[in-house]
């Protein structure tokens, strides 16, 4: 039989509805350098609706066009998020450090109709334009454009516009329309495509929703209108893992750190404005360690209740750190493009003492209600839950992708990703507890296999970064005659360490097993990283390929 329940569609406009009126008073602040300017969410709820009105009215934007944006965490892009999927169109979050090749791969794959962009960010789109498909109509500039900055755009065949008087004098009320169909796209976010062209996951108003209810609960980060969350974390990386919709949803006040993400001026802007909560993936919380301890007393970020870390495996010596030296919990999430992004959150079992906690802390948590886990062994069955099977995880729920965004026009695009029982192959292999708590020992394209065993490559990072000397390490597999595989450890060492190979390997040495220690070893300037900075392991594999690193090699024979 049916239910005899309400059927009401889970959709960003009430998220948008409910946050700028019962929480209307709580803010969103952007900081400009030197200090926070804030806008209540009642203001940015009406000027979410007069953004929404220009985009009908005077740009023509209907039904589920694509709308794009290129921007830092700021004010006027928290209006966009709200306005665009509101109206029923679809927000399409450009990756501003995406290769300009796949920037305009992305816009022209999406037929991006209008572009909102930040004037700063002008010399990346402007080259762009010859290569751009006349789909694009509308380019919007956001924030302070002096003539030069426009002129810029000076061959671009459609309108330019300037985001402030686009907007002014429009009414403060939009007929958001309740009854979209939740099943329908909301957002747009290409995945960092470091194999290939970028992939479009389309997330549903039902799967954002949904996915921001977790965000806010107890079980994940536990947002509530008494915080100020911080969102580091981009907002053109997989929606801000949903941050400035669950701050709407519950009333939580948003800084935004617009473009001001080194060390120096997040450690100020954290003492400034008092923070509770922030979220960034590892080289930002390591970067602004490192501010913090070479400066005793100038900084005060003690009003951080938590951080959220993920994106990359976080190193347990960084946990560490932050909890003994600065009094700061940091919280390990796991998660991806393709899964909105939230899947499983490190917050250990109740009851334990912090001693006992420690080693849930450090998994990559377990996963809500909503999502599904399984993990599949070499030969493709499912493994144990057991701790020790490891296998490529895959998972299921409302706010995981089906499938890729196919092109304007085209069916969407089912691949080896997607298993054809319904789940999605995340690429990343571990175990899971009994317990259910996943531990990460690598991405299947990183794995390290030598004499026919697995290594961890992350496993051996976060040892190596446990050295006091060493402020970031990357290991990746490199071909060896005899064992196939062996690791290769790239160090960045802090500057005035004196530790060499020979320290570095006898350290490791006792904390793993001996035919897992690495024999090539290189010291780098900096580790390459992604366009949402993380390790960029294909690079380092390639500039060993070319015999670009300077590589040392210790106690060959320890692999016999
Ligand atoms: P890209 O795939 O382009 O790097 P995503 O942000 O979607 O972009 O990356 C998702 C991947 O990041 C995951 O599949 C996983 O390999 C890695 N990742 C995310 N969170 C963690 C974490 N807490 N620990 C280890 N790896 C993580």
């Amino acid at each position: 039989m049916l239910s005899t329940m309400q059927d009401v569609p889970l959709t960003v406009g009430r998220i948008l509805a409910h946050g700028s009126t019962i929480h209307g008073r709580s803010t969103v602040t952007t900081w400009d350098g030197q200090k926070a300017v804030p806008r209540s969410f009642a203001e940015v709820g009406a000027r979410a609706a007069q953004l929404a009105h220009a985009l009908r009215d005077e740009l023509g934007v209907t039904g589920d066009q694509r709308v794009a944006t290129l921007m830092w965490n700021n004010t006027e892009h928290q209006e966009a998020y709200l306005a665009i999927p509101s109206m029923g169109a679809v927000l399409h979050t450009l990756n501003l450090r995406l290769p300009p090749q796949q920037l305009a791969f992305i816009i022209n794959h999406a037929a991006d109709h209008t572009i909102l962009v930040n004037s700063s960010l002008l010399p990346l789109l402007a080259p762009l334009l010859p290569q751009l498909r006349p789909t694009l109509r509308h380019i919007v500039l956001v924030g302070d454009a002096g003539d030069a900055a426009a002129a810029q755009l000076d061959g671009f065949a459609g309108t330019v516009h300037h985001y402030e008087e686009l907007i002014a004098d429009r009414p403060t009320s939009f007929p958001f329309p309740m009854d979209l169909d939740e099943r329908s796209a909301a957002a747009l976010c290409y995945t960092s495509g470091t194999t290939g062209d970028p992939k479009g996951v389309a997330y549903s108003h039902r799967s954002m929703y949904l996915h921001c209810m977790q965000v806010v609960s107890a079980e994940s980060f536990a947002f509530t209108d008494a915080d100020l969350i911080l969102p580091v974390v981009p907002m053109f990386h997989v929606n801000a893992w949903g941050i400035p919709y669950a701050a709407f949803m519950v009333g939580a006040s948003l800084l935004m750190p617009d473009r001001y993400l080194q060390p120096q001026p997040l450690a100020t802007m954290i003492t400034a404005e008092r923070p509770t909560f922030s979220a960034a993936v590892p080289t930002i919380w390591t970067g602004l360690l490192g501010e913090l301890d070479a400066n005793p007393g100038r900084y005060d970020v003690s009003t951080l209740r938590r951080v959220v870390i993920g994106g990359s495996a976080c190193p347990p010596s960084l946990m560490k750190a932050f909890e003994e030296r600065h009094g700061i919990t940091l919280i390990h999430a796991w998660g991806m493009t393709e899964t909105s992004p939230l899947g499983s959150v490190s917050l250990p079992p109740g009851g334990l003492s912090a001693e006992e906690a420690w080693p849930y802390r450090l998994t990559q948590g377990r996963f809500p209600a909503s999502v599904q886990v399984r993990v599949i062994g070499p030969d493709g069955t499912p493994m144990p839950h057991d701790g020790s099977s490891a296998g490529e995880i895959e998972v299921r729920g409302p706010w995981i992708a089906a499938a890729y965004y196919g092109g304007a026009g085209n069916p969407p695009e089912l691949g080896e990703k997607f298993s054809p029982d319904g789940w999605l192959r995340t690429g990343d292999v571990g175990t899971v507890s009994e317990d259910g708590y996943l531990t990460l020992t690598d991405r299947s394209k990183d794995v390290i296999k030598s004499g026919g065993e697995w290594i961890s490559s992350v496993e051996l990072e976060n040892e190596l970064m446990a050295h006091p000397d060493v402020l970031e390490a990357a290991v990746v597999a490199v071909p060896d005659e005899r064992w196939g595989e062996r690791p290769l450890a790239t160090v960045v060492l802090r500057p005035g360490a004196q530790a060499g190979f020979a320290e570095l390997r006898a350290f490791l040495a006792g904390r793993i097993a001996h035919w897992q220690l690495p024999e090539r070893w290189s010291v780098v300037e900096s580790v390459p990283k992604t366009s949402v900075g993380k390790f960029d392991k294909k690079v380092i594999r390639r500039e060993y390929a070319e015999g670009a690193l300077d590589v040392t090699v210790l106690g060959k024979d320890t692999t016999a």
